[in-house]
């Protein structure tokens, strides 16, 4: 497989062609944004430690039977994807009540939702990343019902899985942010990544934040945190 020219560099992965049309290299580097790319860092080890998490939790997806753009790792910090037509929005999953959603309905953290909660944003960082529903997806041509009414069945169909997989490990799944994208042969496919980046998780006993909640409120230890996430699921890194 060979690297070709970059395509595109994001707040925190690169992304090259390769001689396969078919097929992307996300490179994950060591920067850390957040509050829409208004602050960012460079972590040791960020890029591979999410790279191999990344890696782990989409083959455990496709063996679930979740459709994923995962092909190969390549090196500590390349994996080796399905090129995707990105869908610009962003599927949001919560279990228990965090971030915006407190911000927005002045909710206490923490408390249980019964059922989960799936949300939808436009992926526009000058923007702000807006909170959208699904008529407006349909409305703006972002993508069709169909690709919108997938979208969520597997959302929630990652919810089960990794739920699962992390109260195992003795970790609560608060949480998560998926992108999807369509397939040469127009199927979607779970595109991105899967990191402490892109979810929430707290120990299930002392709900210490080991995500990247750390970083947004200053709390210390980031990489440490996401290091022990790894290492109880059994990631190697
Ligand atoms: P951002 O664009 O939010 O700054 P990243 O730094 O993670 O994010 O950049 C990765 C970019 O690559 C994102 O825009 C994402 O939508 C895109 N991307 C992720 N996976 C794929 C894929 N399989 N095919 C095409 N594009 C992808
Ligand atoms: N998230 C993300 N990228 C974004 C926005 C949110 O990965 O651009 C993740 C975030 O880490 C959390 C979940 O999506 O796990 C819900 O985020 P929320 O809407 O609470 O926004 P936040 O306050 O974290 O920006």
């Amino acid at each position: 497989m060979e690297k070709r020219e970059e395509l595109y560099r994001g707040k925190a992965k690169s992304v090259y062609k390769t001689d396969d049309a078919d097929r992307l290299i996300l490179l994950f580097r060591n920067d850390t944004s957040a509050f829409d790319g208004k602050r960012i860092e460079q972590l040791d080890r960020k890029g591979m430690v999410n790279n191999k998490f990344n890696a782990f939790i989409m083959q455990k997806l496709e063996a679930a039977g979740i459709p994923t753009q995962f092909d190969k790792l390549l090196a500590d910090n390349e994996v080796l994807v399905k090129k995707l037509d990105m869908i610009p929005v962003e599927c949001v999953v919560r279990n228990y009540a965090a971030g915006s959603l407190v911000k927005r309905l002045g909710v206490e953290e923490g408390i249980k939702l019964n059922p989960y909660t799936f949300e939808l944003f436009l992926k526009d960082d000058a923007k702000g990343d807006p909170f959208i529903n699904d008529s407006h997806v349909v409305a703006f041509g972002w993508g069709t019902a169909e690709q919108l009414a997938r979208m969520k069945e597997l959302s929630l169909k990652v919810n089960e899985v990794l739920s699962k997989l992390f109260d195992d490990a003795g970790l609560l799944l608060v949480d998560f942010k998926l992108e999807f994208g369509v397939f040469r042969d127009g199927s979607i496919v779970l595109g991105d990544e899967f990191s402490p980046d892109g979810c929430r998780l707290w120990d299930k006993d002392t709900k210490k934040k080991m995500d990247k909640d750390r970083f947004r409120q200053g709390l210390g230890d980031v990489i440490e945190a996401y290091e022990e996430v790894a290492q109880r699921l059994g990631v190697p890194l």
